[in-house]
């Protein structure tokens, strides 16, 4: 079943949309709703000049009843090649309030599980069954002349979580959220130097990690709505698995809760609130620029033009894996930003 999904996955650059049901709130002020599902891969969006619908193409289209589980279905055959070495990445990408949170980290109060809790779920569940029903081939006994009885298949997940504000790195697992700069490491591979990275053993441990990396990132500043929607946050689990006294695996998969994508008019906004939508602006884009030169198998891949897609390049493109998932708010509200957002999508697939 697994494989057969896996197929559908070997184009590297996926891009879905969901499409969130109207809050309380909305039907309460009687929004209209203007963002429609029209087929499993088409989204209809109201054109609030020309007063026409205009339709957008995914890979695949959520509405607003489709579930968490429906979602990670989805998503499960990219996120668990991670547990094979293959590198991953899923964003979720839209206006604040259209529903990137509840996508990637869900809402543990309502049971509503999100990307990144039913992943690593499926991860230990896959790895845990691994380790059980392993059994040392004859020849790789042999092979170990001490200890030939000690041959196991084994792995260690390790998480760390980042917060890309402007042109700051932050890593808010540390006590203390320091900034953290970029480097190659002698492998050739981007890190941040001295991320905080915390061994987990199972969910409870990956639900507490995200708890703490949540509230340090809400320490720094009065409102977190706020923070969270102007700036990216990373979830990166780093997977290595493998059996005793052979190579082992590695794999790598990034979790990332965007930016909020709504423009802002730039005529009223001045000081600390124009530079952070200019630095908003300018690494979307930037993931935009290298998503779409993927898709073209171009020779240049822009990765440096921000923190972002420069921290992330290992897992953009080569043999990784990438999803990006839009989330549209139904209102007519927000239907100016919504079309922005389909729009940013289309250009990436
Ligand atoms: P964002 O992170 O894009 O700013 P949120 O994830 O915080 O948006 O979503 C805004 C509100 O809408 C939250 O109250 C969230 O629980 C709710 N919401 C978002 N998506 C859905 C959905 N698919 N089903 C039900 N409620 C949703
Ligand atoms: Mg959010």
């Amino acid at each position: 079943h697994l494989l057969s999904k896996m197929q559908k996955v070997s184009n590297s650059i996926q891009v879905c949309c969901r499409i969130r049901p109207l809050k309380h709130s909305e039907i309460v002020t009687q929004e209209r709703v203007t963002v429609e599902p029209l087929s499993e891969t088409e989204v209809g969006c109201l054109d609030s000049k020309s007063k026409k619908w205009r339709s957008y193409i995914f890979d695949k289209v959520f509405g607003p009843d489709q579930t968490q589980q429906d979602v990670f279905e989805e998503v499960e055959p990219l996120c668990l090649s991670v547990v094979d070495g293959f590198n991953a990445c899923i964003f979720a990408y839209g206006q604040t309030g259209s529903g990137k949170t509840f996508t990637m980290e869900g809402n543990e109060e309502d049971n509503q599980w999100g990307i990144c809790t039913r992943t690593l779920h499926k991860v230990f569940e896959i790895l845990n069954f691994r380790r059980e029903s392993f059994v040392a081939s004859p020849s790789a006994a042999d092979a170990s002349d001490d200890n030939s009885s000690e041959c196991n298949f084994d792995f260690t997940i390790e998480l760390g979580m980042l917060e890309i504000y402007n042109d700051d790195v932050r890593d808010i697992l540390s006590q203390d959220v320091i900034s953290v700069d970029l480097k190659r490491d002698l492998a050739g591979k981007i890190q941040a130097q001295g991320l905080t990275k915390v061994a987990v053993k199972n969910l409870q441990d990956v639900i507490e990690v995200m708890k703490r990396g949540n509230n340090n990132r809400s320490v720094a500043c009065t409102n977190i709505n706020d923070q969270s929607s102007r700036s990216h946050m990373v979830l990166q689990a780093t997977i290595v698995s493998g059996t005793t006294g052979q190579p082992q695996t590695t794999g790598q998969l990034n979790l990332v809760d965007l930016a909020g994508s709504e423009r802002v008019a730039k005529s009223n906004v001045v000081g600390k609130e124009l530079k952070e939508a200019q630095h908003i602006n300018l690494s979307l884009s930037a993931l935009g620029d290298v998503m779409e030169a993927l898709d073209k198998k171009s020779s240049h891949i822009p990765y440096r033009n921000s923190k972002l897609t420069y921290f992330l390049q290992d897992s953009l493109g080569g043999n990784s894996r990438t999803m990006m998932i839009v989330t549209a708010c139904p209102a007519e509200s927000s239907v100016d930003e919504t079309h922005c957002a389909l729009q940013f999508a289309t250009r990436v697939r």
